[in-house]
């Protein structure tokens, strides 16, 4: 068995069939380079142009690479090697970014975990990839980060270390500053030779999927370079780009669509922002003249009104606003150009692989209607109807992909893939679309039972299951709906025990002790006699979401 063999065994990976590889090696989409060597490629830009900014932080090219590998020598100082695994829990901050770096270098495996994430979800992650380290900031809007990780640690056998970023490092906690101090004399070569092969996992996303137990994608080097470097193409990425991170950094979209990491390998500069608020976003377009951001739609809204509002700040230098991760309307989309002078472009993508795009030259029509095109000549689609199979060209179907860096399953679930993976490698996106004949794709619903709000999924299994077990509760559903703003927010229906009381405040304040992430908590509560149920015996969603439709419009009047 060769290395990468052994280790995408002992990951509990699915490796894509030695044939598709080598096409994929032969078309030049998988380049046999790891993520760091990229950022270390010194042609990309000049050592001392400016790569990352945060607040007073300015850094350059030759600082980052001082402290990523500062970060590594660190990092294996403390143990960590090829294939471990570290839970990375972190605000936007300059820090995730050099530790990001230095971990690709080192074949340490990030593993990223949201800020909205709570003890719950970091301590399922942590387990489930028996984590070496957890990494997470002090203290953030009053949470304490630091005290949740040390209790996770404490119940998490293979967690050695909790690394802390800021400026409250508890005794026995390390500092994660400290570990990015920059080092100009790092054994390179040491370094060089203990680069992780192509092949590996760079890094492991949670998929927003549909189960209560956490899904991780692994993420090889070779797979999420390609991603970033086309989706930088695409986007005309380059030492003149200067890309603003406004949604949480771990996330696909802002890291690699291509996002901060496809800014930092073209040579451009990344601006962080601690967050999408547009008072603050603008001030920082104007002050390092930024030309591209990436939105969710909820936040585009807010963007739009504030600019209606508040035209005080000089835009000028915006050449791109990506938008995706929810719906976005036509009517919204044709507001952006006029507002921000700049182009707009849509995106749809997921954690599990395939992007797609409108291109900056596209129509308006195809960038205000659609959500665009894959972006690799062979990632492959395919819109199935419910009994799988293909639906007539132009109509509505679910659709399934495969392609050169959509990985072939999740990380330890055979069960799980069986059911995510449909024969031959395809994943099921659960999302529901229509093909149009230019080849652009209209995202037009899903059949996951998910809950999409403002961008960030929900799993109403998850949520069920850990309502169920609340006491008074006997059955439970939870749905998305409608919400101007947001896209959707999360209701819940439930059956109580009789003679229990149950309030809306009673089950938030019950899901905050769970340590549950915030965003997935219910925002209203609704209480029935029983669930409806489909004939095949399950809790049907759709009368439920249509049932609330009704009482909405009655209020209406
Ligand atoms: P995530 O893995 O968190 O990026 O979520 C991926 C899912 O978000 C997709 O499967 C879709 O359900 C949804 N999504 C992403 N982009 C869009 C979009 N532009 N329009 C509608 N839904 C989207």
């Amino acid at each position: 068995m060769s290395r990468i063999e052994t280790q995408h065994s002992r990951l509990g990976m699915v490796p894509w069939p030695d044939e598709d590889g080598a096409q994929y090696v032969a078309k030049g989409y998988w380049e046999g380079r790891g993520l760091a060597e990229y950022l270390y490629d010194e042609s990309i830009a000049d050592d001392d142009a400016t790569c990352l900014v945060d607040g007073q932080m300015r850094m350059s090219y030759r600082d980052l690479r001082a402290r990523v590998d500062g970060a590594a020598c660190r990092l294996r100082g403390l143990g960590l090697r090829t294939d471990d695994r570290v839970v990375v829990q972190l605000p936007n901050c300059w820090e995730f970014v050099v530790l990001m770096a230095a971990c690709f270098r080192l074949g340490v495996i990030p593993v990223m975990a949201q800020p909205a994430h709570r003890h719950l979800e970091i301590a399922n992650m942590a387990d489930l990839t028996e984590a070496k380290a957890l990494v997470v900031p002090d203290t953030v809007k009053d949470f304490d980060h630091q005290a949740m990780a040390r209790k996770i640690a404490a119940s998490t056998p293979s967690v050695d270390h909790v690394v802390v970023a800021g400026g409250d490092v508890w005794a026995g906690n390390i500092d994660l500053r400290a570990i990015c101090e920059p080092i100009s004399n790092a054994d390179a070569v040491e370094l060089d030779r203990i680069a992780p092969n192509a092949d590996a996992a760079a890094l492991f996303l949670l998929s927003g999927g549909t189960t209560g137990r956490p899904k991780l994608i692994p993420r090889t080097h070779n797979d999420y370079a390609y991603m970033i470097r086309r989706a930088a193409e695409i986007c005309r990425i380059g030492p003149d780009t200067v890309y603003l991170a406004v949604h949480p950094v771990a996330h696909g979209f802002t890291m690699a669509g291509p996002g901060i990491l496809g800014t930092l390998i073209s040579g451009g500069r990344v601006v962080i922002a601690r967050s999408a608020a547009p008072e603050r976003a603008f001030a920082a377009i104007e002050a390092e003249r930024v030309t591209m951001t990436t939105l969710v739609p909820a936040s585009v809204r807010r963007w739009l009104e504030h600019r209606g509002s508040d035209r005080r700040h000089d835009l000028s230098s915006l050449r791109l606003v990506q938008v995706g991760g929810a719906r976005f309307s036509p009517e919204v989309a044709r507001r952006v150009p006029p507002a921000f002078g700049c182009t707009v472009q849509q995106a749809y993508g997921m954690s599990e692989g395939l992007f797609c795009l409108t291109r900056p030259s596209d129509s308006s029509e195809v960038a205000y209607h659609t959500q665009g095109r894959p972006i690799c000549p062979d990632d492959e689609l395919l819109v199935v109807d419910d009994h799988g199979e293909p639906v007539a060209s132009g109509e509505q179907g679910m659709l399934l992909t495969r392609g050169p860096y959509t990985p072939r399953g999740y990380y330890r679930a055979a069960e799980l893939n069986a059911e995510a993976f449909a024969p031959g490698g395809w994943y099921r996106t659960g999302d529901l679309v229509r093909l149009r004949r230019d080849g652009n794709l209209v995202v037009e619903g899903r059949t996951k039972d998910v809950i999409n709000r403002g961008g960030e999924k929900v799993s109403a299994e998850e949520l069920e299951e850990i309502i169920e077990q609340l006491d008074g509760v006997r059955m439970v559903a939870a749905v998305g709906i409608p919400d101007p703003l947001l896209g959707e927010r999360v209701s819940i229906y439930v059956v109580p025990v009789p003679g229990k009381e149950i309030t809306l405040d009673g089950i938030r304040t019950s899901l905050e002790q769970v340590g549950l992430a915030r965003y997935k908590i219910p925002e209203q509560l609704v209480l029935v006699d029983e669930l409806p149920t489909t004939a095949l015996g399950k809790t049907d969603k759709k009368a439920l979401r249509a049932g609330f439709a009704v009482a909405q419009d009655h209020a209406n009047r």
